[in-house]
């Protein structure tokens, strides 16, 4: 793994890190950061199956948009959601990233909902391929 990388990893792993502080036990989650592909030129990462992949292009733009991201594909990734259009972290479009507060505070909601529904999930990778 190169510096650059390294770095980018890291404050994807600050994210994790953050949500630890306020609470939120997760499993392990694989994180890989990657460029996006020619052909999926404006994808922003994907999660599923205890897996997100964050682009490059997501952790450049600004921290608003990378928590965004990284909190939206958790979602794919740990509680098996789907694309909600009507929830602003959710949605399959990010258009403006939710604030910071605003973000941690849907992660939260999902988080709890989860906990306290004792169900069997079944993980599958959820393709998310959210564009800018
Ligand atoms: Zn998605």
């Amino acid at each position: 793994m190169n510096d650059v990388t390294y770095k980018m990893r890291r404050s994807v792993i600050e994210i994790l890190y953050t949500a630890k502080s306020k609470g939120i036990i997760l499993p392990r989650i694989n994180v890989r950061i990657g460029e996006s592909t020619h052909n999926y030129p404006n994808v922003l990462g994907v999660g599923g199956n205890h897996n997100i992949w964050i682009t490059k292009k997501a952790i450049d733009r600004s921290s608003n948009y990378l928590l965004h991201v990284v909190l939206h594909e958790l979602c794919h990734a740990i509680f098996n959601l789907p694309h909600n259009e009507s929830c602003p972290l959710m949605a399959s479009v990010l258009d403006k990233p939710c604030t910071n507060s605003q973000a941690w505070k849907i992660f939260e909601g999902y988080y709890y909902e989860d906990v306290r529904t004792v169900r069997e999930i079944h993980y599958h990778a959820s393709k998310c391929a959210m564009a800018s």
